[in-house]
């Protein structure tokens, strides 16, 4: 008989930050990857008496890991009676794009994180003692003392491409080891299952070089940029008309604390109101703003249509979350 390996990769229930974990199952070929099962007990997601947690496979795609037959299967969590447990967040996601599917919601969201050396514990290829030299080079920079890590970023490139992602591109960021690579644009739920994914694969090739990727939001005190996911966003009108971009920008600012409160632990560390960002305290749009709230691309503004960003959301954001709360509250301003 023969058989293919997948890779079941699931949401744990980390608090305040979920993590991933991931376990292989062999399955015979001809066969679909099957319901499967795990304990929570070890993932804070069940107690020890009643440990077991169900997985659901929600997208496969090939594993590029493993090559061959092999596949990625993310899953999402339910409890016995295959109701969503409390930490599944795209059963709800599921649901308002569903109620809102005449709205055809775009997501592309830009993943930043930071490059940490195994052993160290420090931004990878910062000096042993004291700072780099001050931002201002390393955006899209290039050369060995201005960018650290490229291989495992063009690795984890190609590892994205080969599993069938919508990976829209990549590239350095401002501080030092940080990077950043974009997902979309594509709908929701998908965009968080290609984003898990992604994050996923990021990992998963850091341990082939050793280095570990962080979506802290704020790696380095003090004068080093935060990492964020800004979200881009559109609707079916959106991308036809001017005023609806607008009239979406007007929603947010109408619901900015409930986005706030779940874009992703310690926020208020990163949406200071210096580093290209608003502070969580206010809300504010403009048109090719880096220090607003949601920015209007200066296309969009020109062009009269197109889509915003939405740039609050944390480099450890939840996706489904994340995602979920845009359409909630532009769709439901919008009907
Ligand atoms: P930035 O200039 O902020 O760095 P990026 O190029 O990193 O922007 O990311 C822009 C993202 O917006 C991409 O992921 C792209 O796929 C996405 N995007 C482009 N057009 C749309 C649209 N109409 N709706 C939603 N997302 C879009
Ligand atoms: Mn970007
Ligand atoms: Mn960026
Ligand atoms: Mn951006």
């Amino acid at each position: 008989m023969s058989v293919y390996k997948a890779e079941y990769i699931w949401i744990d229930g980390t608090e305040p930050t979920a993590k991933l974990r991931s376990k292989g199952k062999v399955v015979p070929v001809g066969e679909e990857p099957p319901i499967w099962g795990f304990d929570g007990s070890s993932t804070n997601q069940a107690p020890g008496e009643a440990s077991d947690c169900v997985l659901r496979p929600v997208f496969t795609c090939p594993d590029p890991i493993r090559g061959g037959d092999n596949i990625l299967v993310m899953c999402e969590v339910l409890l016995p009676d295959m109701t969503p447990h409390p930490s599944n967040t795209r059963a709800a996601c599921a649901a308002a794009a569903e109620q809102y599917a005449g709205l055809d919601f775009w997501f592309g969201i830009e993943q930043e994180y930071t490059f940490f050396t195994g052993v160290r514990s420090q931004p990878l290829g910062w000096p042993d003692n004291g700072f780099p030299a001050p931002q201002g080079g390393y955006y899209c920079g290039v050369g060995s003392d201005e960018v650290f890590g490229r291989p495992v970023v063009e690795d984890h490139l190609d590892a994205c491409i080969d599993a069938g992602l919508q990976i829209a591109g990549i590239n350095a960021e401002v501080m030092p080891a940080q990077w950043e690579f974009q997902i979309g644009p594509i709908g929701a739920p998908a965009v968080g299952d290609h984003l898990w994914v992604a994050r996923w694969l990021l990992y998963r090739i850091g341990e082939r070089h050793n280095v570990a990727a962080t979506l802290d939001p704020k790696p380095v005190e003090g004068d080093w940029n935060g990492a964020g996911a800004h979200t881009n966003f559109s609707t079916n009108a959106m991308r036809e008309d001017y005023d609806a971009c607008i009239a979406a920008a007007e929603a947010l600012k109408g619901n900015h604390e409930e986005h706030i409160a779940n874009y992703g632990d310690r926020i208020e560390r990163r949406l200071t109101g210096l580093h290209e960002t608003a502070s969580y305290e206010e809300f504010k749009y403009g048109v090719s703003d880096r220090g607003a709230s949601v920015r209007i691309p200066w296309q969009v503004a020109r062009d009269g249509k197109g889509y915003i960003e939405d740039r609050r959301p944390n480099a450890n954001c939840d996706p489904y979350k994340v995602t979920e709360l845009i359409i909630n509250t532009v769709g439901g301003a919008a009907s």
